[in-house]
């Protein structure tokens, strides 16, 4: 077995842990991210939700229960984590707009309004009220994406239809990168003779140079133009992903992709590694601290077995609703599921309440009492915890 030395292992690549292990790397320690696979932010519109409980994200947040985890971030440390966040995709050339003062409204691939806190810059002329004028274009064959239902919702909205040549929302945002492609979409659209005071487009925009392409057609076609999500797989959510796992790739952290963490080796009050699996062969991975970001049950967090629910890889306590009856409501559709307060429960150093060992923190969605859609706390919940759990990290290491 191959033995590796850091001084930090983050387990998980969503958002939380690309935002924790990009503070660590930033402060010049040997980090290295281990992940199973893809995040959730792979699977989500890129935008980040903070708290969509009130029109205030910050006033949202405060309104969240006694329990909810946001409590453990003082407002400084949420605004550092989202202005350095806002900082990232600017340099990563996918810059985001909104503030913590007052979250915002983006449509989505159905219709509907998603309330949310920051979006990519390709989302900023996304309609605040149903009355504007806009003319859709999707895509011949599109199955993400349902301009039917959004012209029923918008009262002054159509829709025209372009021909990509292929149907799926990678594809066509690949062919997007095209310079060709996008000057024949572009003459397209000029032919169309648009009235409509804006453009909206699926999120196909290129897989990396949304914005750039959505200037250039804004700019020839004299008014804004705007990316819709798509429902999963999402350009927004990749593209996010893809920034700040370049970014923490920049400051000289190292990604083991693909390595799912699957065993500890303990002594006494540390966990001194962590063996992970790479094409069946076991590779321990040793490190001074470690950062648990496995993510709720979606990432592969947490587990649920018959009449209990388990964190897989350290085996740390989880905060389960008492009784299996509870965890799940009557009505399918229903925000208040018991099992959604499942996680882990930390202290403000952001260490597993009742965990034998001292070097392990933990952040993101595997909190407990998180309830990331119920609460709109995603991404940004997700960073905020990251950069607090990395803080505290390095204070133990300092
Ligand atoms: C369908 C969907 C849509 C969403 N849309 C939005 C949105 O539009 N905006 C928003 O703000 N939020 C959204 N959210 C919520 C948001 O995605 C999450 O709350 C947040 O990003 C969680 O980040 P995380 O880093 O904690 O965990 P995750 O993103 O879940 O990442 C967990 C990581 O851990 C890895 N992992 C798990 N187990 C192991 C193991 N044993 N060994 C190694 N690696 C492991 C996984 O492979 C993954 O890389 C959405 C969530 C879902 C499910």
């Amino acid at each position: 077995m191959s033995v590796i030395e850091y001084d930090v292992i983050v387990i998980g690549a969503g958002v939380a842990g690309l935002t924790a292990g990009t503070l660590l790397a930033g402060q010049g320690l040997n980090v290295a991210l281990v992940t199973a696979g893809e995040p959730t932010a792979c699977l989500s519109t890129g935008c980040v939700d903070v708290c969509s409980q009130n029109e205030n994200p910050l006033q949202g947040i405060a309104n969240l229960p006694d329990l909810h985890p946001f409590h453990l971030v003082s407002s400084e440390t949420i605004l550092q984590a989202l202005t350095d966040f806002q900082q990232v995709m600017t340099d990563m050339n996918i810059p985001y707009t909104g503030t913590l003062e007052k979250n915002r409204q983006v449509i989505s691939a159905i219709g509907t309004f998603k309330t949310t806190c920051l979006t990519p810059l390709t989302m900023e002329s996304s309609p605040q009220s149903i009355d504007e004028k806009i003319q859709i274009v999707t895509f011949t064959g599109l199955k993400d994406f349902y301009p039917s239902y959004i012209i029923s919702r918008l009262q002054n909205a159509s829709f025209s239809t372009y021909d990509a040549r292929v149907s799926t929302t990678m594809g066509i945002a690949a062919k997007f990168e095209d310079d060709a492609f996008l000057e024949a979409f572009i003459s397209w659209l000029e032919n169309l003779n648009i009235s409509a005071d804006k453009i909206a487009v699926p999120a196909v925009l290129g897989l990396e140079s949304a914005t750039a392409i959505m200037k250039r057609i804004a700019s020839r076609l004299k008014r804004p133009v705007f990316e819709i999500p798509t429902i999963p797989p999402s350009m927004p959510g990749r593209r996010l992903f893809n920034a700040l796992k370049d970014h923490f790739r920049s400051k000289g952290g190292v990604i083991y992709w693909g390595w799912p963490v699957v065993g500890v080796e303990k002594a006494g009050r540390l966990i001194e590694a962590v063996t992970a699996e790479s094409r069946g062969r076991p590779n321990s991975l040793n490190a001074r601290a470690f950062v648990l970001a496995t993510g709720s049950f979606v990432g592969g967090g947490l587990h649920a077995e018959r009449d209990t629910i388990v964190e897989p890889v350290f085996g740390l306590p989880v905060h389960v609703p008492s009784q299996r009856e509870g965890w799940f409501d009557q009505d399918y559709f229903s925000a208040n599921h018991g099992i959604g307060q499942a996680g882990i429960m930390v202290d403000t150093s952001f260490r597993a309440v009742g965990c034998p060992w001292d070097n392990i923190f933990v952040c993101g969605a595997i909190l407990a009492h998180t309830e990331a859609l119920k609460n709109g706390c995603g991404h940004g919940f997700a960073m905020t915890t990251g950069h607090a759990a990395a803080r505290s990290c390095l204070e133990y290491l300092q």
